[in-house]
């Protein structure tokens, strides 16, 4: 038995080639309950089955008003394992986790039942960007939309100097504050340095200014 999510946002119960979404606790056995068949009202099919945990232990009684539609059923277990790859790697390329699962796409009943891509794509980002949720660190440059405030300002000093932007494959931001610059520039020696290590992970290297000033201690700079 698989798991999967009605259009309404429910436990949806994928077994044999049929859906059942939850009708009731059975009073009779504790942590049992009963599924119906989804198709319930489009077919007028009372089946039921009863579920503990995830597994099934009375098949579908009455049997079904209709045929199974396994192409149907698989192409949901599909998108399900799409939506589960989508909250494990928020940061994943969409197309990427797409590309992933239509590998165990096997019959030309489920090829028949896909969504598009688009809209499989699009369910994808909006599974993403649920899971980056806020305050949590972003993984790649590519996902900073916007910069917030208190980066682009230090103690009411500019302080983002300069984004090359979101577009450019190399995207690169440069912090310094004016008082900061103004000392590198009095400085008697400038020393730069990177570090691939010690560095938030959306950045690949962290490089920076320092400087001796006037007192010939070295400090960051830029
Ligand atoms: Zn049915």
């Amino acid at each position: 038995m698989e798991w999967s999510t009605t259009k309404r946002g429910r436990p949806a119960a994928l077994y044999q080639g049929y859906s059942y979404v939850f009708h009731k606790e059975l009073k009779t056995l504790e942590g049992v309950s009963v599924w119906r068949c989804a198709k319930k009202n489009a077919h007028s099919c009372n089946a039921c089955i009863y579920i503990s945990g995830d597994d099934v232990f009375r098949d579908p009684l009455p049997a079904h008003a209709h045929t199974a539609n396994w192409g149907e059923i698989g192409a949901k277990v599909i998108v399900e394992k799409a939506k589960k790859a989508a909250h494990r790697d928020p940061y994943e390329y969409p197309q990427a986790i797409w590309d992933q699962v239509l590998q165990d796409v096997v019959t030309v009943e489920v090829a028949g039942q896909m969504p598009a891509a688009r809209t499989a794509k699009k369910m994808i980002q909006n599974v993403q960007r649920g899971e980056k949720g806020h305050g949590k660190e972003p993984q790649n440059l590519k996902d900073i939309e916007h910069i917030p405030d208190q980066y682009i300002c230090l103690k009411n000093q500019h302080w983002l100097l300069k984004d090359t932007g979101k577009e450019d494959p190399e995207r690169q931001l440069i912090f310094a504050t004016d008082e900061g610059l103004h000392t590198l520039f009095t400085s008697t020696y400038v020393l730069g340095d990177g570090t691939f290590k010690t560095v938030p992970r959306m950045f690949l290297q962290l490089y920076t200014l320092h400087g001796n000033g006037i007192h010939g201690v070295f400090t960051p700079f830029v």
